[in-house]
Parts: structure tokens; sequence; C-alpha cells
């Protein structure tokens, strides 16, 4: 590069570019000029800049293309200049780069990093993909083969395998058909499909896996009249602009079919929908639920599980326009639908914590959605049986969504019957003095359950084997704590069991693990575990009932046992064959399935929330217990749950039991209300890390210092008040010390605007040492 190379060229546009690593600069990213040769430049681009001192190549995407003139550019000597295009990755649809800038403002993270996390890495990289090829007889291939003249033995084969395979099996996947046809090539094939005797269809190899699960497509059924006059209602409002809808219909309600219905309407009008479920854990059910009502659909599934070239694949189908109906986990909301043909964003049980990310961007993959329908100018639906606190103020108080309403379940389907039992009680009724998981009201259910053919699901929110590692000796006290973290360690056991042997320790927070030690430390006695764990459940189950045997008639469903999707969705395999009797898990488990063979829903402690220092702890225990007992009664028989609890009188718990979420919703909210927090207010999190406790004591001093400063002066103006600082609950993790600030405003847009405010100013600079939550639904 020659000295004065800018400065030789002008700009026939101006470009503002967000580069992943820059500044954190918001709204607009940094502005180049744009040379001739890249004249047709466009926002969603992906380009190489220079960028700093040293005029380092960086990549980065156009957010906004501006004329030459525009003010406040850089003055022409000082401007540097957009080097080129990258290729690989299609440009982004410009309604997801506003949805970027709507994100990076909300949520406080820089656009480049936004718009960084929104293209998967694979796609960037443009990694290749694999598809399996499926063949079928073609319309009139009888004429077609009597036209073609000289028809080979081995093609006689092909076709009469085809003739001869079930519905079901057809199309058949080229190399199961080569098989059958005892083939030693794939040549006859690839004839007969030249002849236009077979057709060929390619399909991802998620896609094919899939529908081969579900087979044929299902006959919808005749929906209810309740259901019935919501599908007309919300159908009412498709192809109408933006609107907010509430789906609240108690667990089997047919909620999904609801949504099935919109959906047809949508793709018959020649647009396409948008699916949303909570994590990986959904995506398998809902998805086969969706490619068998819709065989003829290109659906796009997008989730975490995919490998990389899997992900690449449905990207790009996507954003070629290909594909009409897209489903996926949180990140799904960022499919780069293309501008104009997005009519209908579905998010399936809405109030789920796992549409929050816990990275930045810190966005809420429903509010996202909510926005991206809003910028799409077409519906979205928020379906749950126990609708968020927030959705719900939303449809009941606020009025911005429309609510809708099912109050019983599906035909033929009733709510199960909810018994609460009093561990303390229960604990007395025990004949020896050994710790119990399970009480005999539960262990007892259980036997009857499996005797009389029923299915089984137990719920245990706690991973590992036992959470107290501790000496035996009460009165030397000692507790086994991380060393980098403020809490205790968890014991876990190997696969393979083996008693003491198999244990080791692990700490949830920083992940690190070591060794169970035999003796305490201190006083060199020996150290026993206790507490809760699901894999304590689990042994204890086989050890009461010999008939269940762990991986193979019982399986256990957690983070630990479950490596991705495919193992999550082999085992709900299993399970929907009946070769599984009885699925134990946290709350993976709890979440959308739908079995009908489960008779029995237990849940071993209901507590395991309802302390935690958040005040959201009710309303997860309430959301907890409802949709763990809603699992079952999906069959001809009706359901039963058996709730343990050391606090049976809870009003969470007791209004889970009586299905009673609008009671719930009056009285958690009027709790909210008065002590000021969300949903009637909006809140702000920022949590200051650093490695030394008394730097995170001064930092986190000075931020909370300059943001009641702001808050009390100009930028404020609108009720906004700053918290703290104060220790977070775990006041240590990673070796990190971490202090919090809390901002709460009276809504979203006088938080939005103090945020804004304080960024510009330079007090929030969102990064490693400061984190920051909007409306955040951890508190730990
Ligand atoms: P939700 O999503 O509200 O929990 P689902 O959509 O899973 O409920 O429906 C529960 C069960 O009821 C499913 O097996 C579904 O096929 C069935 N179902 C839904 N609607 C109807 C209907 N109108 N008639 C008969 N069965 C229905
Ligand atoms: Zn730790
Ligand atoms: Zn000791």
């Amino acid at each position: 590069m020659t000295l004065f190379a800018s400065s030789d060229r002008t700009a026939c546009l101006l470009a503002q570019v967000a580069v992943e690593r820059s500044v954190d600069r918001y709204p607009d990213g940094l502005t180049y000029g744009v040379p001739a040769a890249l004249a047709d430049l466009r926002a969603g681009e992906r380009v190489r800049v220079p960028l700093g001192r040293g005029d380092a190549l960086t990549e980065g995407m156009v957010v906004r293309t501006l004329p030459a003139d525009a003010s406040g550019a850089p003055p022409a000597a000082r401007l540097k200049f957009v080097e080129s295009r990258v290729g690989g990755a299609p440009p982004m649809p410009s309604q997801l780069v506003e949805l970027a800038q709507w994100i990076s403002g909300y949520y406080v993270c820089p656009v480049g990093m936004t718009l960084a996390s929104m293209t998967p890495g694979a796609v960037k990289r443009g990694v290749g993909s694999v598809t399996r090829t499926f063949i079928d007889l073609a319309p009139g291939w009888e004429d077609l083969l009597g036209a073609a003249g000289r028809v080979t033995a081995q093609q006689r084969r092909v076709t009469e395998a085809l003739r001869d395979a079930a519905g079901a099996e057809r199309p058949m996947d080229v190399r199961d058909l080569a098989a059958r046809a005892e083939l030693g090539t794939n040549e006859p094939i690839k004839r007969l499909v030249k002849a236009g005797v077979l057709r060929e269809e390619r399909r991802t190899s998620i896609e094919a896996e899939w529908r081969a699960e579900r087979g044929g497509a299902g006959p919808a059924p005749e929906l209810t009249a309740a259901q019935r006059t919501v599908v007309d209602a919300i159908g009412a409002t498709l192809g109408g602009g933006f609107a907010q809808h509430l789906l609240f219909g108690v667990t089997g309600a047919g909620k999904t079919e609801v949504y099935m219905r919109l959906i047809a309407q949508t793709l018959a009008a020649g647009r396409t929908a948008l699916v949303l479920v909570p994590e990986i854990a959904l995506t398998p059910q809902t998805g086969g639920r969706l490619l068998a009502r819709f065989p003829e659909e290109r659906v796009a599934i997008l989730h975490s599980g995919l490998t990389a070239a899997q992900r690449n694949q449905q990207w790009n189908l996507v954003a070629d326009g290909k594909v009409r109906l897209v489903m996926g986990a949180r990140s799904a909301v960022f499919a780069p639908i293309p501008d104009g043909q997005l009519g209908l964003v579905v998010v399936d049980e809405e109030h789920d914590q796992s549409y929050k990310q816990d990275q930045m961007p810190r966005y809420h993959g429903r509010d996202v959605a909510i926005r991206r329908a809003q910028l799409a100018q077409c519906p979205v639906v928020l379906g749950s049986a126990t609708p968020s606190l927030e959705s719900w103020f939303n449809a009941t108080e606020r009025k911005t969504s429309a609510l809708h309403v099912l109050r019983e379940r599906a035909p033929g389907l009733r709510l199960p019957h909810v018994e609460v039992v009093d561990f303390v009680e229960e604990r007395r009724r025990f004949p020896d003095q050994r710790v119990h998981l399970l009480g005999p009201r539960l262990s007892g259910a259980v036997q009857e359950t499996l005797d009389g053919g029923g299915q089984v699901l137990i719920l245990l929110n706690r991973r590992g084997y036992a959470n107290w590692i501790a000496c035996a000796d009460q009165r030397c006290g000692w507790i086994m704590r991380c060393d980098r973290c403020d809490a205790g360690m968890i014991c876990h056991r190997l696969p393979a069991g083996g008693g003491a042997a198999g244990q080791y320790v692990r700490c949830h927070h920083c992940q690190g693990e070591q060794r169970l030690p035999r003796q305490c430390p201190k006083c060199a006695r020996q150290v026993t575990v206790f507490g809760l764990g699901v894999q304590r459940v689990e042994e204890e189950l086989a050890r009461l009932h010999p008939s269940l045997v762990p991986g193979s008639t019982m399986l256990r469903i957690d983070a630990d046992s479950m490596q991705d999707a495919a193992d999550f969705h082999d085992a709900l395999g299993k399970f929907g064959r009946g070769e599984v009797r009885l699925l134990v898990g946290t709350q993976m488990i709890a979440k959308g399935l739908d079995f009908p063979g489960v008779r029995l829903v237990g849940v071993v402690s209901a507590d395991t929330a309802l302390n935690l220092p958040d005040f959201r702890a009710t309303e997860r225990t309430f959301q907890l217990v409802s949709q763990v007992s809603g699992r079952c009664g999906r069959g001809a028989d009706a359901g039963r749950a058996i709730v343990q609890t050391f606090q049976p009188e809870a009003p969470a718990i007791r209004l889970a039991a009586a299905h009673d979420y609008e009671s719930f919703a009056r009285e958690e909210l009027a709790m909210r209300a008065r002590f000021g927090l969300p949903p009637s207010t909006r809140m702000a999190r920022v949590v200051v890390r650093d490695e030394g406790e008394e730097r995170a004591r001064e930092l986190s001093e000075a931020l909370a210092r300059d943001l009641s400063a702001a808050a009390n002066g100009a930028a404020g103006g609108g009720g906004v008040t700053v918290t703290g600082p104060m220790p977070c609950p775990i006041a240590r993790i990673a070796d990190r010390w971490r202090m919090q600030v809390e901002v709460v405003a009276p809504g979203p847009g006088p938080l939005g605007r103090f945020l804004t405010s304080a960024r510009n100013a330079g007090i929030l600079r969102p990064g490693e040492t400061y984190a920051v939550d909007v409306d955040p639904v951890a508190l730990m």
C-alpha cells in the first residue's frame, strides 16, 4: 500500500460497518468509504475493513449504507475504505440487521458482537454439508418404464422393490433400495431417475431420521370448539401486520394442534412460519410432529446439537428461501428467512428459562421473537400452560397482547390428580433408619403403575449423586467446598456405578473435578455423602423395584447422561416404544413430552428451587410442578402425580397441585408489584467480576455511584433506581469475585433510555469485567 492510498480514492457511498472487535459504539459501528468497485454493497454483507492504527484487516458486517455526502462522515483525508467483500455466507436479511441493532441497544452488547453471534460459525466458514438421497416411484412410472425400451433385470428389481414396499417405507433411502434390489452399484437407480421412472429427493440427515421415526402423517384431529375459537381468532390476524397473542392452555390442551393449524394457514398463504421451542430437548418431539403433519414441506431444524455441516446446510436452505417451516431452539430466532417471507412466529413453552442466553448478547429469545415479528409485521403466538408472569402481565394488565385460553384438556384426556405428600410425615413412616428419597407413597405408586403396565416419570431437578460431602463426625463440621468457587462440591458416580471407587466430585459452577476424598482433611475420619441427586434416585429405584434395570428398562435423563440431541432422541424413542418403563431425570423430562403411556409422575422434591435467593423461585417451582405433572394422563387412563415436599403449604405447590395458574399469577403479581419487582418494573443487573476481592468491591462501588448519579440526574428522569453494590448470592466463581448492582425502572422504555445514556457516557462498559444482564432470569 502506498502512503496516500486512501486519499487517491473517492467514496461512492459510505458504509457503517460493525466490526466484531470494535469498541462499543451504539448504535452505528464505524464509518468507511465504499470504493466504486463495491458500489452495490448493501446492509447485511460481510466485508473486510482496515482497523486501528496499523490498519489490520478485520471482518465486519455492513449495518447501513449512506450517501457519500452524509453529514457526520469523517473528513475525506481521514476516511478509510472497505477493502473487499467476504464471500461464503449469504448476506443477512436487512430485517435481521435491524434486529441486531435493537438487541445491541436493548441488551447492551456491541453491535458487531451481536451480529457475529447471530450467524453460526459453520455458516461463516461454509462447512460442507451432508444429504441423503431418497427414491420413490414417479407418477405414471409404469408407462414410462414401458416406453423406456430395454429394461435390465436389475432395474426391474428396483421398481419391484419400491412397488412392494409398505407406504411408510417410501420414499426409500437409496442405500436401502440398492440393498433390497441386490445391486452392486447405484447405477441402475440413476438410470431410472434419468428416465423419469423414479424420482429423487434430497433430505438432510436430520430430516431423514425424524421422518423415519414418525412414519406417515397422522390425520389431523377435529378441533374442539375451544381450539376452533382460538384458531379463528389468531388466524384472523394472519396477513394483517403485527399482533401479539398469548395462548394459555393447560398441559395437554392441544396447543400444538393450534400451532399446526395456524402454520398450515401461513403456508397456504405462501409465507414462512418460524417455531421456537425451548432448548434442544424438545426439538426431536415437536420436530417429529411437524414433519409428520407437513410431509410435503421442507422443514429446517436449527439447534445446537447439529453438526457444523448440518447447521450450515440448514441455514443456507433457509437463506435461499427454500424452506417455509423453520423450527429450532433459542438461536433459531435468527434464522435468515428472507425479508418479506415471514408470516407467523410461534414461541412454544414461552415461560421457559432456556430462552434466555447467558452469554453476550444476553438476549431473551421470546422477546427477540416478538421484536422480529414486529419487524416482519406478522403475528407472534406465545404458548404455555404456565405463562411467564411477564407475558401474563402483558396480556392481562398492559393489554399489549391478546389472551386466548384453553381450559380443558384435549378430548378424552383428563388433568392428572396431584397428591402433595408432606415429606416430614412420610419419613416417620419409614420402617428403618436409612435415608430414603422416595417415600412409601411414591414408591408404592411406582410399583402399582409398573404392575399395571403403565409408564413412569420421576423428576428430581438436581444433577449428580449427592449434593453434600462432609465429615462423618458432625462435631468436626467439615464440608467439602470448591477451592475456586463459593459453593459446595457435588458427588457424581461414574456410569459403571461401582460404589465409592466410581465416585468423583465436581463443582457445578467452574466444572472443576476431583477424586472423592476418603478421609476428612481436618480430622481424618470417614467422609460421607448425603443429600439429593438424580443418580441416587436412580440407584434407589433400582433397589426398590428389581424390574427397573438402569440402562435398560429405566433410563436416566440429565445433562450428564445425555451427550447430545441424538442421545435424547434415542431415549425418548425407546420410551415411546415401551421398551423403557421409567424415566428418571432433571427438568429435561418436565418439558413438553407427550407420551400416552405415562400414568404416574413423581416429584422427589418440589423444594429444590423454592428456597433459592431469587425472586422468581416460587414462579419456577409452580412451573416445574405443573409442567411435570402435566406429562401424565395423556392416554386413555387418568394420570396420577405425587409431589414430595417439606413445604406442603407453600402456595406455589398447593396451587400447582390444584391446576390453578390464574390464582397463582394473581397472588404472585400482587406480591411483585408490592416489592417493585418485575414484571411491574423492568430490571437490569450488572455483575462486576474480578480476581481481586478488593478490586471487585471498588469497581462495583464506583459503578453504583456513577449509575446513581446518572439516575438522579437528567438521564434518570423516569424513576430509575439503583441498588448496590452487594455480593452476588454466589460470591465467587472460578476465582473471580462477583459483586452486583441492580437497576430498576418503571418500564422497558425508561430502562432502555437509561442504559443507553449510561453506555454512551462510558459508565457501562459491557465486557469481561462488567456483565450487563437486562431482564435477568437468574439472579445467582
Ligand atoms: P399441549 O401442547 O397443549 O400440551 P398437545 O398439543 O401435545 O397439548 O396435545 C395433547 C394430545 O392431545 C396430543 O396427543 C394431541 O394429538 C391430542 N389432541 C390435540 N387436539 C386434539 C383434538 N382436537 N382432538 C383429539 N385429540 C387432540
Ligand atoms: Zn468451582
Ligand atoms: Zn472431620
